[in-house]
């Protein structure tokens, strides 16, 4: 089998230990004759694995009581109209506008009649290089909800303090630094996030939403209704069975690096050691505010297109998946997910630092 680094920014790599313990079980899962894919969502078999994942990710988060954990679909994409048809309906509903993930958001929000949507500050002006400041004096205090990105996937930024809203609930699309962060699940009114990128594999996404926050408003759907889905424990119609086993899988083995502590230590020890490389560098560069660097996407520039290109067809060619930067930014961009082992940081760092030389040696430089 062929080694690889995978940096894809989602669907993103897997903890090797989960892909084999699903490989040793997919033909037999506990001795039932059956593959987990196989089981009716309704079996016992199935319902101990959708309450351990519900059970385990509690248990990381440390999620309090009065919070609803709910495995859907739709991805978080589809939590861009879930969020405003709960929650909005008949009122304002005040957005950060942070990166191409806000702006989808605050555009599907505004696609609701019945929703009156605010932008309270955007960092477009310099192409979402940093985290607006955003006070509690801005904010209505009638307002249904405050949307952030916590980590801009694309653009490579983070929170690192969220925004004081007062009493109006914080909603956050967590979907590229979930369990890669020790935000304190209180502090939110709702956590979304897509599973491909730090969960597990596509078509589940977690909704993790305080118990006040649910039936507020008429939701012409039974998929799109947050309540009928808590009431029914994600079992209202066939969830997506596999990748729910597999997250439950990724929640054990976060629980064995340390839960969220562990996983942290190792994500900023790789984080840094990339940061510091491009910062020594005299051809690479981040286009992103120090201040507000992502742990767990981090872009990074030569400053001329066809030089990146290079970097990535030669990357690519040593097994350095996945490196190009999102269609919008470009340059290039790893992503730094749980599950991406810290020797793959190291090996990059290397390519990295001969690919500099060879171009110094190349432009006459020393
Ligand atoms: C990937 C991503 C999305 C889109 O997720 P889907 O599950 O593909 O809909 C939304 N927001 C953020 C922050 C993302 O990283």
């Amino acid at each position: 089998m062929t080694t690889v680094y995978n940096f894809s920014a989602g669907p993103a790599v897997l903890p090797k230990p989960v892909l084999e313990k699903a490989k040793s079980e997919l033909l037999d899962y506990q001795n039932s004759g059956m593959s987990v894919m196989e089981l009716s969502h309704r079996s016992s078999l199935f319902e101990a694995i959708i309450q351990d994942a519900e059970q385990l990710l509690r248990e990381l988060m440390q999620i309090p009581d009065n919070y609803q954990v709910l495995f859907l679909q739709g991805g978080a994409s589809l939590q861009f109209t879930m969020v405003p048809l709960n929650l909005a309906q008949n009122k304002k509903a005040h957005y950060i506008n942070t990166g191409t993930w806000s702006k989808k958001a605050i555009s599907e929000a505004k696609k609701l009649a019945t929703v009156e949507v605010d932008v309270l500050a955007s960092s477009e002006d310099k192409n979402f290089t940093y985290i607006p400041e955003v006070t509690e004096a801005m904010i209505d205090p009638d307002a249904a909800y405050v949307h952030i990105t916590t980590n801009n996937t694309i653009e490579g930024t983070a929170f690192t303090d969220l925004p004081n809203t007062g009493n109006v609930p914080l909603v956050a699309d967590m979907s590229s630094n979930i369990l890669a962060n020790d935000y304190k699940v209180s502090d939110f009114g709702v956590i979304y996030a897509g599973a491909q990128k730090n969960i597990g594999p596509a078509g589940l996404t977690v909704v993790i939403i305080r118990d006040d926050l649910l039936g507020l408003c008429e939701v012409p759907s039974a998929m799109l209704d947050y309540k009928l889905q808590a009431d029914n424990h994600s079992l209202y119609n066939t969830p997506p069975t596999y990748s729910i086993y597999i997250a439950k899988l990724v929640f054990e083995w976060i629980k064995e690096q340390g839960a969220i502590a562990g996983i942290l230590k190792q994500d900023q020890e790789k984080a840094a050691l990339l940061y510091e490389a491009i910062d020594r560098s005299a051809l690479f560069s981040s286009p992103v505010d120090p201040a507000f660097r992502s742990l767990t996407n981090i872009p990074f520039v030569t400053g001329d297109e066809a030089l990146d290109k290079k970097f990535v067809a030669q990357a690519t060619q040593q097994g350095f998946e996945n490196l190009k930067g999102h269609r919008l930014v470009g340059g290039m961009r790893a992503s730094l997910y749980n599950a991406f082992p810290i020797e793959g940081v190291h090996a990059l760092i290397d390519f990295m630092q001969t690919f500099e030389q060879e171009f110094t040696q190349e432009n006459g430089g020393n």
